[in-house]
């Protein structure tokens, strides 16, 4: 059995971007330079927000914090998000959520300008990724796309998990993980099937596939006996277990049904983080 560990392929991102950044800084005479807005500092987003400014800090992207409070008006919220999206100062915006309760979510994504979006949920970013044949296109085009989904992608490619031809269940279908994950492996010739919490064949397809994904954010849900056969896991979950520890969606029983599987904490999540890093630099790069 195979550990599909994310930390390695992190550090390897990491690693390249410091020069990148002097590089835009030698052009254009500052840093890369994001905006970090989080609403939460003592929650859990709190938490990544000043871990990504730490990060930021070690390879040479100028972050800048915001925490509005959280009885901010939505309209205020917006005219701080356009207001951030006019300034030159600022190349990439990270929103970090939860948002305050009753907050559009939707509204968010359509004012958050797609060449400052590095997580590629705006709604402009979303739909380039529909329109997309080849994920080969990715690579080429100036726009973002999601980067959890980009860094499953990733880890497989990495660990030499060939997805053409391969029948894949992911489990989840929200607009930031699961829709364009399958959106990403449709356009690496995958065929896949999207379950969520209404599928009433769950086990059936899970037992039909090369390879389960799971984006369904509920702690240890997977157990071994709804798994093919030397399953490839993919688990994407970050969740807090009842014993209080942070875990995955698979139930740690599954390693003895797989070929293949990653770990939670040190699989997806780190090359996540990265990618998030190299998308911010990605961002000052074609502001140039
Ligand atoms: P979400 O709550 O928006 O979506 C969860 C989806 O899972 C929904 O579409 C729901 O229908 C589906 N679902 C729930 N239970 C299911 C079940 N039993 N079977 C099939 N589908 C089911 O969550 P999200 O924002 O997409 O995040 C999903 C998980 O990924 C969370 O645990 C989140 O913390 C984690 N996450 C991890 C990273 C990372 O880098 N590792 C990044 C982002 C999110």
């Amino acid at each position: 059995m195979k550990t599909l560990e994310g930390k390695t392929l992190s550090a390897e991102i990491l690693s390249r971007l410091p020069a990148r950044c002097e590089a835009v800084k030698a052009k254009r005479g500052f840093s890369p330079s994001l905006a970090i807005v989080n609403f939460y500092p003592d929650s859990p987003s709190g938490v990544y927000a000043r871990r990504k400014m730490a990060s930021c800090a070690k390879i040479g992207i100028n972050a800048k914090l915001f925490s509005p409070d959280p009885e901010t008006s939505y309209t205020e919220f917006a005219q701080l998000i356009t207001k951030l999206g006019n300034d030159p100062a600022y190349d990439a915006i990270m929103i970090e959520r939860p948002l305050p309760k009753g907050f559009d979510i939707r509204r968010t994504w359509e004012i958050l300008p797609a060449a400052k979006d590095p997580d590629g949920i705006s709604a402009v970013n979303l739909g380039r990724l529909m329109m997309i044949r080849k994920f080969s296109e990715l690579e080429k085009e100036p726009f973002f796309v999601p980067c959890t989904a980009l860094a499953v992608i990733r880890l497989m490619q990495y660990h030499g998990i060939d997805v053409a031809g391969k029948n894949i269940a992911v489990a989840g279908r929200s607009s930031i993980v699961g829709k364009p994950l399958a959106l990403m492996l449709n356009a690496l010739d995958a065929t896949v099937t999207v379950c969520h919490t209404k599928t009433g064949n769950t086990t059936e397809i899970f037992k039909k596939s090369d390879i389960v994904i799971s984006a369904a954010g509920q702690a240890k849900w997977i157990k071994k006996d709804i798994l093919p056969e030397n399953a490839i896991l993919i688990d994407v979950g970050t969740n807090i277990g009842e014993d209080g520890k942070l875990c995955g969606d698979a139930d740690p029983e599954c390693a003895e049904k797989c070929s293949a599987f990653t770990p939670v904490p040190g699989g997806v999540g780190p090359v996540t983080k990265a990618l998030l890093l190299e998308a911010a630099v990605k961002a000052a790069e074609l502001s140039l």
